[in-house]
């Protein structure tokens, strides 16, 4: 059934069981894949906070887990904006980090965040997002792993938002 969220009506696109399925896809491969890594699990806030806490739930070695939220303030020369990791508890030196982001749509934010971890001295970076939208995409930066491929339409739920509402919903919707 379509739902509205203030002003717009969104039609069901991805339901709870299968996000779960996929969930445990994802989490088995990455088992496989890191039985010989130490891996941090950074959660990028807000959209991503789901997605980690169920995922992570799948995952089958011990890890470390943080989440951060990306700041930006402007530098000296007003024109020069300067971003920011907030909250990053956990010493990454040596460690594989595991971006994990809700969406990844043109990469604006996921190129900031590689550059900001990669100015630690760890030993691997990897990305995982829930949802990927491809024809979107202006980056080169390799996605490890990803959850969906979509179309360039908008969603919500599942940790994702729109003006803020939404978040909440167990399944994920598309703009109508
Ligand atoms: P980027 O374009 O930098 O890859 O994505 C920036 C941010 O835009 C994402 O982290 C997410 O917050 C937001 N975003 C992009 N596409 C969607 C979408 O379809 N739905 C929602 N709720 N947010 C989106």
């Amino acid at each position: 059934m379509d739902i509205q969220i203030l002003d717009k009506t969104f039609v069901p696109y991805i339901s709870a069981e299968e996000i779960q399925l996929r969930l445990k896809e994802l989490a088995l491969q990455m088992t496989e894949d890191f039985k010989d890594e130490e891996c941090v699990f950074v959660g990028v806030l807000n959209g991503s906070f789901m997605f980690l806490s169920d995922l992570i739930k799948y995952y089958q070695r011990p890890c470390e887990i943080s989440f951060v939220k990306m700041a930006s303030y402007e530098g000296l020369q007003t024109t020069n904006e300067v971003r920011q990791l907030l909250g990053l508890d956990v010493d990454v030196t040596g460690k594989t980090v595991v971006i994990v982001e809700d969406i990844v749509d043109t990469g604006n934010t996921i190129e900031v965040l590689c550059e900001l971890f990669n100015r630690y001295k760890i030993k691997d970076l990897k990305i995982i997002t829930l949802f990927h939208k491809p024809e979107a995409y202006t980056k080169t930066i390799t996605l490890d792993y990803i959850g969906f491929n979509i179309p360039d339409k908008f969603i919500v739920g599942y940790g994702l938002d729109y003006n803020k509402q939404g978040r909440n919903i167990p399944e994920v919707y598309q703009i109508k």
